[in-house]
Formats: C-alpha cells, structure tokens, sequence
C-alpha cells in the first residue's frame, strides 16, 4: 500500500522534537530564567556564543524577537538602515524594525547575485546623508542565508567586504542568520567565520535544526546585558525555560545533518527540472520554481499531496531533517504522476 500523507516541504520550521530531543526536554535540569538565570538556558547561551564566536548570547522565543531586539538596541528613532531588498526584516517582520525599532529602511538591491547586495552598494546609500536635514544611517542588516532569494549564500570574501563598507561608513552591522548553519555548512567553515566583522547576530534553533521553539540573539556581553532587559520588557522571558533550551542544545549537535537537507534539495530541484519545471539550483535547502500561475500549482501540489508555500512570485520548497530522500523521490514521483 502506497502511503498517501501529504509530503511537507512548506517551510524547514515544521520540524518536529524527535524521541531524543524530546527525552533531552523532559530530563532538563530548570531553575528561573527571569530571576537568576536557568542552568540549561545558560549551557546553551554559552554554546550558542562559542559557535557563534560572540561574547555572549541570549535565547528568544523566535528569530523575530532576536532580529526585533537587535534593531531595538542599534538603532534611534528614524535612523535609516540598510537591508537587501526582499529581506526578512522588511518584509516578514509586520514592519516591527519600523514601528518598535523606529528604523527608516532603505533596500539594497541584489546587484552581486540572488539576496546579495555589493559593498559599493552600502558605501553609496550610507553616504547619501550630508547635511543636517538628511537621515542617519547607522545600521547593515545583512540576511545570510537569503531566505526570499532562495536560501542563497554570501560568500566569505563578500561578506568580509560588506563588513568592511559598513565599517568605513560608521555603520554598525546586525546578521540575520536565521540559516547561518546552513551557509555554514554549505561554505564548509563554521559559523563563526560567518559572523566577522558583524556587532550582532540571530541564529534560529527552530527550523533545520528541529527544535521547536527559540532562537539566539548573539553578540558582545554589554549588547546581551540590554537584551535580556529588552526581550523582558517584549514579554519574552521566560521562567523554566530549561526545557526549551535542552532542546536547542541538541539541535546544535546537528549542525553537520544539514548537509542531507542541502543533497536532498538539489535532488529535488534535479528531478523537477527533468520533467520541465524552471527551477533555481539550491545552494542550501530552499528550492524556488517559477510557474505560470503561483496559487493554481500550490492547490495541484496539494491535491497530489506535495505541500509548498509562494515566496517572491514562485513556489519555495524547503527540505528539512523531518524529510527523507526517499519522501522527496516519493513528492517527485506524485508531482510527476498529477502532470503540474
Ligand atoms: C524564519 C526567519 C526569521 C524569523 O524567525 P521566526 O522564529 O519565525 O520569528 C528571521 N529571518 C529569516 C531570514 C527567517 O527565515
């Protein structure tokens, strides 16, 4: 018998705890995080740091709040800041860099590749202010990887030279790393080569990773120290939050799994293109397949039992560790079988 359960390539944060994560929740050593720190939340702060290779990190209930209080900590109200067009904090965040963090924001376009904005880019919107009726800009926010381009990836070399014309430019520089560990993995350098030259860093726990809650906002002890005063005064600190960060730890041991997720999507993206779909080649684990009509082919994919999501005017596919290869031959045999 052929199992029929719709294959779930919506988003990678539909990951569920498995056995061992679960076990790691339910024997969590807890105290109270509001009121002197809980030990499991600290190990995987400390952690999260090392990996990071910050100072000091703080865990949030979600890569929205860590991006939010790093805004909030950056910038003054109006102050203009500069992130590449598409990107998760202007258009996935409901505008809280604007309304919380009262930033104006100026998109840089994707003139190095997908998602990637040059650093003569920021050297030319940075500099626009002369004059004392002109804004300040004082913030990069860069998004590495770019999610809406397609899960793509800022090369070492790129990076460093963004950094660099942020610096020039007295601009400080948050990294939306929500998938950092998969650019990591897809550059073969660890995290932490990804974070040079950056002030602050959010890293999610809860999509590839597979835990499901959290995510850390990383940087240096002073940057963690206001923080943790502002994810208090947002309502996201917790008491025996413990049980949470156990399972971040063990998320953080499978850094190195995503690499099956990128296989799985380039398998993916392979066999769509073999039966005529126009698909992006995954660096990572986002698949992007440009159709005719967005909302017609997500309805026949969910009728064949293939579920996606639109995501900049085409159909994302994301791979993750709750999907096998076997389960993505299986959504290309039914996409192939339905004709879409
Ligand atoms: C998912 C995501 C976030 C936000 O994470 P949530 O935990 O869903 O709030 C931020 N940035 C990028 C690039 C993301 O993909």
């Amino acid at each position: 018998m052929t199992n029929t359960a719709p294959i779930d390539l919506r988003s990678d944060t539909v990951t569920r705890p498995d056995e061992q994560m679960s076990a790691a929740m339910a024997a969590a050593e807890v105290g109270d995080d509001v009121l002197d720190h809980d030990p499991t939340m600290r190990a995987l702060e400390e952690r999260a740091a090392q990996l990071l290779g910050t100072t000091a990190a703080l865990w949030v209930p979600s890569g929205t709040m860590g991006n939010l209080i790093a805004l909030m900590l950056h910038l003054k109200r109006g102050d203009r800041f500069l992130a590449p067009r598409g990107s998760h904090v202007l258009h996935h965040e409901l505008g809280s860099a604007a309304w919380l963090a009262g930033g104006m924001p100026d998109p840089l376009e994707w003139s190095a590749g997908p998602g990637r904005p040059t650093a003569e880019a920021v050297r030319a919107q940075a500099n626009v202010a002369v004059g004392y009726d002109k804004l300040n800009t004082t913030l990069l926010c860069l998004e590495n990887t770019h999610n809406s381009a397609g899960g793509t990836v800022i090369p070492l070399h790129e990076h460093a030279q963004l950094a660099a014309a942020a610096r020039d430019s007295g601009l400080r520089v948050h990294l939306d790393g929500a998938r950092v560990w998969n650019a990591s993995v897809a550059l073969g350098v660890p995290p932490a080569a990804l974070t040079v030259g950056v002030d602050t860093v959010q890293a999610c726990l809860s999509k590839g990773l597979g835990a499901p809650v959290g995510s850390v906002v990383a940087g240096s002890d002073d940057f963690v120290r206001e923080a943790r005063r502002v994810r208090k005064m947002l309502g996201g600190g917790v008491r025996q939050g413990g049980v949470l960060a156990a399972a971040g730890l063990v998320a953080l041991d499978r850094i190195d799994a995503l690499a099956e997720d990128h296989e799985n999507a380039r398998a993916l993206a392979a066999g769509l293109a073999e039966i005529g779909w126009e698909v992006t080649r995954p660096q990572t684990n986002i698949v992007l397949a440009a159709v005719p009509d967005v909302r017609l082919t997500l309805e026949r994919l969910d009728v064949a039992g293939v579920r996606a999501v639109p995501m900049s005017g085409q159909v994302r596919f994301v791979t993750h560790r709750d999907v096998s290869t076997a389960d993505i031959k299986e959504a290309l045999h039914r996409i192939s079988e339905a004709r879409i």
